[in-house]
Order: C-alpha cells, then sequence, then structure tokens
C-alpha cells in the first residue's frame, strides 16, 4: 500500500495525527498522504475505492477529533490551494485555505465572502459543514460543487447541496468535495469589511487565545418549529430561563441558543478532565492545555452534556467530527 499511494503524493506510516489538527491530539494514521493536485485525488480515491481501502479526507483538521488510536486506513491530506477568479465567481480547489479564498476575493474586487477571513481550515471542508460566521453561511455564496462519490463526479448546484445549519448534503451522505465555486458580488464592501474588523476583534476577546482547540465543540440548539425537537427546545428555554432576558430575547429572535451560553449557565465552565478544559472564556470552546487525549476530550463532552440535560432538559449535539 505504502508504495502505491507514493504515486499519488508524499505518503507516510504511522504518521501521528496531533501534527495534522488544531487540538493538536490524534493518534497515528496507519496510512498518511497529502494530495496537492485535484486530478491526483480523483485517482487516489477511484483506487481506495477499487481495493475497498478504509480512508479519511482531513482539510485543515480544525473541525474534528481524532482519537488517540489513531486511524486504521489511509488519511488522505487534501492540499491543492489552488484559487481563481472569474469574473464574479471564486474557484477553489478543495485544499484552498477559506481565510485565503477570502482574501483573494477581497483583492480581486469583489463583496460577499468577506466573513469567511475568519474561519479557519479549508473551503472543501467549510463547504461540507456549511461553516459560518458574522450572520453568512457557505450556503449564501456557494454556486457550485464538483464531488467524487461511488467512483465518479457529479455537479451539485446549490439547492442540491441541502445546506442546513452546520449541514450539508455531503455531511449527511458522503462523497469528496474536490471544487468549489463561489458567486460574489463586484465592488468594496467597505461596511463588510468594517464588519469583519470588529469581529474578529470580538473573537479574540471572547475566544480562547494561546491554546489549541477545534472551534465550536456543539452545535447551537435550533428551535424552528420544522427541526426535530425545535418546538421542545423552544418549550424548554422558557421554562427554565427568563423571557425578559437580553440573552433569552436575542435567541428567541434568531431562533437558535448559544450551545456556550446553556453550558456556561449550566455552570460547566472550568470543567477538566487530564489536561482538557471547558474554557473559562467560551463554553462552547474545549482547550488542550497541553498534551489533552481524546479520551480528556471525550469525558468532557460526556460530562457537559450529561449536565446541561439535566438541568434544562436540552440535548446538545456536537459539531465537531470524531474520528
Ligand atoms: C479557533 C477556531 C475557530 C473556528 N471558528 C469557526 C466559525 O466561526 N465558524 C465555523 O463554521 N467554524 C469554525 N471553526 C471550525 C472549522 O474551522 C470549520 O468547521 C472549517 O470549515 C473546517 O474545515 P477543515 O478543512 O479544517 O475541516 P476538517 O476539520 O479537516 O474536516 C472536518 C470534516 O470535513 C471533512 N472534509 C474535509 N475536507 C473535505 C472534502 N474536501 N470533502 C469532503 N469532506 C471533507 C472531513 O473528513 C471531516 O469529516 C473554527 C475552528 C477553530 C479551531
Amino acid at each position: 500500500m505504502y508504495q502505491t499511494l507514493k504515486n499519488f503524493g508524499k505518503a507516510k506510516i504511522q504518521e501521528p495525527l496531533c501534527k495534522h489538527t488544531t487540538f493538536k491530539i490524534g493518534g497515528p494514521a496507519d496510512f498518511f498522504v497529502t494530495v496537492e493536485k485535484i486530478d491526483k485525488l480523483q485517482e487516489l480515491l477511484a483506487f481506495l475505492d477499487g481495493e475497498g481501502q478504509e480512508y479519511f479526507i482531513l482539510g485543515g483538521g480544525s473541525n474534528m477529533l481524532a482519537r488517540d488510536e489513531g486511524f486504521r486506513g489511509v488519511v488522505i491530506e487534501v492540499k491543492d490551494k489552488t484559487i481563481e477568479q472569474e469574473g464574479d465567481e471564486m474557484i477553489a480547489c478543495a485544499g484552498a485555505v477559506t481565510v485565503e479564498v477570502a482574501q483573494q476575493s477581497m483583492k480581486g474586487g469583489l463583496t460577499g465572502f468577506e466573513w469567511g477571513v475568519g474561519v479557519p481550515g479549508t473551503i472543501g471542508g467549510a463547504v461540507r459543514g456549511n461553516a459560518g460566521a458574522m450572520g453568512s453561511e457557505m450556503k449564501d455564496n456557494v454556486k457550485k460543487v464538483l464531488l467524487y462519490k461511488d467512483g465518479s463526479l457529479h455537479e451539485y448546484d446549490n439547492d442540491a447541496c441541502g445546506f442546513e445549519y452546520r449541514s450539508s448534503i455531503f455531511k449527511r451522505e458522503g462523497g469528496i468535495i474536490l471544487k468549489v465555486w463561489l458567486k460574489l458580488k463586484k465592488g468594496e464592501n467597505i461596511e463588510g469589511k468594517k464588519k469583519m474588523l470588529e469581529f474578529l476583534r470580538y473573537r479574540n476577546t471572547t475566544q480562547p487565545q494561546g491554546y489549541a482547540s477545534t472551534g465550536c465543540i456543539f452545535k447551537n440548539v435550533e428551535f424552528n418549529e420544522t427541526v426535530p425537537k425545535g418546538a421542545y427546545n423552544r418549550k424548554k428555554l422558557l421554562e427554565h430561563f427568563d423571557k425578559e432576558n437580553e440573552k433569552v430575547q436575542q435567541f428567541l429572535s434568531v431562533g437558535k441558543i448559544s450551545a456556550g451560553w446553556l453550558v456556561q449557565e449550566a455552570g460547566c465552565k472550568g470543567y477538566q478532565v487530564g489536561q482538557a478544559q471547558v474554557s473559562e472564556k467560551h463554553g462552547n470552546f474545549i482547550i488542550n492545555l497541553g498534551g489533552a487525549t481524546s479520551h480528556d476530550v471525550l469525558k468532557i463532552i460526556e460530562m457537559v452534556k450529561e449536565k446541561v440535560y439535566n438541568t434544562y432538559g436540552i440535548e446538545l449535539e456536537e459539531e465537531i467530527q470524531i474520528v
């Protein structure tokens, strides 16, 4: 396997995943291959599918927890970072860094994706998880996606992507995103840039700095009537919290309860297991104090979910991918 993988990119054996995740956690992958071109990626996927070999796609490793036991199979690091502009569209290969796509779109005189400067990881990972910030999400910008699935290529337009809050058809049904087309607008958005700088500043003051993490652990809790458990969550919110409370009013107006706030109100900030800790600064972040294991993090996740459920009857759901 190792010799064959070398035909597709730089291959390694027993590569520690902690070197490739922003959480700095994760045991060894049997095989680890870095692929720099999308056509090579496509060939590699076809080869692995043909072999019936287990594999996992890694973008920037900024939305996942890799287990200490590592991964039995091939981890494919997608590193094709090509970004092109055609008129008011940005075309990015899956390994393009989301922040760079946002910066290049602004340099290229386009507006609409300023918010992407705050999202770590790759554009492939961002589309799969319908990443979002500052009230926008990938759903607002994606025109088309090129996907590898079951040995062939498929194009998905925005509707076909089935975007939902922090989810997409790719997350729910699989497939590997190869390329992404973003539809933006010509022009400079001074307000957008100002908002973006404010947002980055806000982020620095509200999110833990200087520790490895993987962003928000839990999804915010929806109470849209059409979402399962939505009406139930709304009832619980109103049962347990004062409707006049400014935060609660904010949640009611956007239709989502901040998971970080629930964690905080349930008194879980500062929970620590081993070297992993619920951030004192932001309830939805778990930080690695140095040398945390996936077992430490999984234990904290379990403790927090239990406490929030026992206190408010609301079930938190992980946003991160656990591998
Ligand atoms: C400090 C910090 C702040 C963050 N802030 C935000 C934020 O504001 N908003 C937000 O939405 N997220 C945020 N995140 C989470 C994260 O940055 C996003 O979810 C990001 O889009 C993940 O991309 P990635 O390439 O790192 O994905 P990875 O972590 O590498 O992968 C995540 C999942 O996507 C899959 N995947 C990756 N690439 C592909 C592909 N090409 N095709 C198919 N599947 C693929 C992986 O297999 C895995 O299941 C933050 C994270 C950190 C560490």
